[in-house]
């Protein structure tokens, strides 16, 4: 008995007390429990129930949790933010992943506890999870202020934290302009500017994402300012540029959506001109990175997309006159894809 005991399969218990780890995390989260130890810390258990209004025992065993998972500090003082709780779980640290948690917490747990069906059925489980069929998974986002801008604020957390890497995989400077197309909050535009600032960028969304978006500005004044153009990049013209981004798009479609948008961009795009893509790439053989083959499954619950392994996007962008494709993996959640229309 003691052998066997000896060879716990730590991992696969890990495993299985994922998700818990992730609720509490997201629970913290929600209640803004970071944001009251970073002011006020460090707080007992009580002070901290007392702040959020919840019960001492539940409060108390949610902090002892966080500790326990390395989110959180406790001394005879009381709990009190690590370094890394101030910078990514605050919702105000400068790297914040608050906006990605709450989605997480209130969109991406419902759709999850349907993954079985999503596997069996092979697709998305808006339906299921929220009790409406969803025409298209952009319309489902915004048909309220509230998820929308919940939804923008995940988008920004995660393009916010990449955007450096995104930014300068390659060198750029060749492109005297820039268009993110499906560019959201403008995160990685903004980036762009500060390292390119004579770089022209725009930024095309649909139109009710283009009307939310002064939440998301930065408060110090930019280089030069980025533009932003309201439109459906499926069916309307597409601003001119020298090199079109597409970061995490390309993952929420199918191939011949793809190909649909591919072939708009090859059409306005003047040789020598380029694409950017901004994903997490899949090794060929799919199975080496967690991160993306989960973020694959995330896409299987709610959209008809995918993550796709570089040759996959390869493949893609060759097929419209791309050539010359480039990867790089950033060691960051997402890689860089840059080619070249020939
Ligand atoms: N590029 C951003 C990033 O990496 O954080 C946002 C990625 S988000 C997964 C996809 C974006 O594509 C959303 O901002 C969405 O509004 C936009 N989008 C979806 N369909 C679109 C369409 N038909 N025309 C223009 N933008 C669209």
């Amino acid at each position: 008995a003691s052998e066997s005991a000896a060879k716990l399969p730590s991992k696969i218990l890990d495993l299985m007390d994922g998700f818990k780890a992730s609720k509490a995390l997201f629970v913290a989260s929600k209640l803004k429990m970071f944001d009251y130890l970073k002011t006020k810390g460090p707080l007992k258990a009580v002070d901290v129930a007392n702040e959020v209004g919840t019960s001492v025992c539940g409060t108390e065993r949610l902090l002892d949790a966080c500790v326990a998972l390395g989110l959180l500090e406790k001394t005879s003082q009381g709990y009190s933010n690590t370094d890394s709780a101030n910078t990514y779980l605050t919702s105000d640290g400068e790297y914040s992943l608050h906006g990605y948690i709450i989605h997480s917490n209130d969109h991406l747990w419902p759709l999850f506890t349907n993954l079985e069906s999503a596997v069996r059925e092979g697709s998305r489980q808006n339906h299921r999870a929220f009790g409406r069929k969803a025409e298209d998974l952009f319309k489902d986002y915004y048909h309220s202020q509230e998820v929308k801008q919940r939804f923008m604020a995940a988008m920004h957390s995660i393009a916010h934290l990449t955007a450096r890497d995104v930014a300068t995989a390659f060198d750029l400077s060749q492109f005297k302009s820039t268009c993110d197309l499906g560019g959201c909050t403008g995160a990685l535009a903004h980036e762009l500017i500060q390292i390119y600032p004579n770089m022209k960028v725009t930024v095309f969304d649909l139109p009710e994402v283009i009307a939310n978006i002064s939440y998301f500005q930065p408060s110090e004044q930019c280089a030069a300012p980025v533009t932003f153009v309201s439109g459906d990049f499926f069916k309307d013209n597409l601003p001119e540029a020298d090199l079109y981004i597409l970061s995490r798009v390309l993952h929420d479609w199918p191939d011949e959506k793809i190909h649909v948008l591919l072939s708009k961009i090859s059409a306005v795009c003047k040789p020598g001109c380029g694409i950017l893509l901004a994903e997490m790439v899949l090794d060929d053989e799919k199975k080496n990175r967690s991160t993306a083959l989960l973020q694959s499954l995330n896409m299987l619950v709610q959209t008809e997309g995918k993550e796709r392994s570089g040759s996959e996007y390869r493949g893609l962008l060759e097929q419209h006159g791309f050539a010359n494709v480039k990867i790089k993996l950033t060691g960051n959640l997402l890689d860089v894809i840059l080619c070249i229309k020939t």
